[in-house]
């Protein structure tokens, strides 16, 4: 069975995403309502009663707020730190089956590791995820004010990876609506990462192992889809990484569901490419999941 991975919705309003495996059936972020997040998994013939539990992030509300319809309901494990489930209980007024691991330790959900490492955001103790399925890695890069060297050696090693590009600095600083404390926040190293900020990340963790990014947590008014492609997938291209697809997220939507089990192994690389990542087409490691060519880069809804 191959490794399904779908975002179910993803932006300031709300986010939430998908993965399932042979063993586990696990969603990363719960911000939407119970009912939306109960319609989304629908939409894939699935049903929060077949959840295996639920990772969260950090205690934002666009990161929680549907634990009040699913988890305390079904009692599902719900996998954060101490802080975080302090701050859970105390926002929703819940008690849930808080799973406590600690920041910057791994554990294991079935045949799923998760890495956990630390992000700086106005958070009590915000975290990013590296998930280690049995075919493949995925990257999980939302939420942050800046990305440290350390950050993006966590995530290096991504097959898949969920970054954020949430505002465009021209629009943010532009906006009439949002109070100049609030853009200040926006923008702070506590923050999160703009159009450009997000292109950096990209930029560095680019690696011919990494075949999918896609684009998470856009603000509704101060971004575009349209700008936040052409921010990051630009500089794919800038650099020769064309083997990365780039996809924006959505809101309302869930995206095309990733399997896993059909990265495509990596062709023979560019010059252009071997130089970027000081590799030659003849030492690239093998992509951690075979796939087979006639499925090559398949994404299709399940
Ligand atoms: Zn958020
Ligand atoms: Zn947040």
């Amino acid at each position: 069975m191959s490794v399904q991975f779908t975002i179910l919705g993803s932006g300031s309003g709300g986010n939430c995403a998908y993965l399932e495996t042979a063993e586990v059936r696990l969603l990363i972020d719960a911000g939407f309502s119970g009912r939306q997040i109960r319609n989304k998994l629908a939409a894939l013939s699935r049903a929060p009663e077949g959840l295996s539990g639920v990772l969260i992030t950090h205690e934002h509300s666009d990161h929680i707020s549907g634990l009040v319809g699913l988890a305390s309901r079904l009692n599902l494990p719900i996998y954060c730190n101490r802080q975080t489930r302090e701050a859970i209980e105390s926002q929703l007024r819940i008690k849930i089956n808080g799973q406590i691991f600690e920041t910057g330790h791994s554990f294991e959900i079935g045949d799923v590791q998760v890495d956990t490492f630390s992000i700086p955001h106005d958070a009590i103790d915000p975290v990013g995820f590296l998930l280690r399925t049995p075919a493949g890695r995925i990257g999980f890069l939302t939420d942050l004010g800046h990305a440290t060297k350390l950050i993006i050696e966590r995530v290096r090693s991504s097959n898949v990876l969920v970054l954020e590009t949430n505002h465009d600095v021209q629009m943010l600083q532009d906006d009439p609506k949002r109070p100049w404390s609030l853009k200040q926040r926006i923008l702070s190293r506590h923050g999160h990462l703009s159009n450009e900020a997000g292109a950096d990340v990209a930029e560095q963790i680019a690696s011919p192992d990494l075949r999918h990014i896609y684009l998470g947590h856009l603000s509704r008014d101060c971004n575009k889809p349209e700008l936040a492609h052409r921010a990051v997938a630009g500089r794919m291209q800038k650099i020769g990484a064309t083997h990365i697809g780039v996809e924006v997220t959505s809101q309302d939507s869930p995206c095309s569901t990733f399997h896993l089990s059909t990265l495509p192994r990596p062709g023979p690389i560019p010059d252009v490419l071997s130089e970027t990542f000081g590799q030659t087409a003849t030492n690239i490691p093998p992509a951690p999941s075979v796939a087979t060519p006639a499925v090559l880069g398949q994404q299709t809804l399940f």
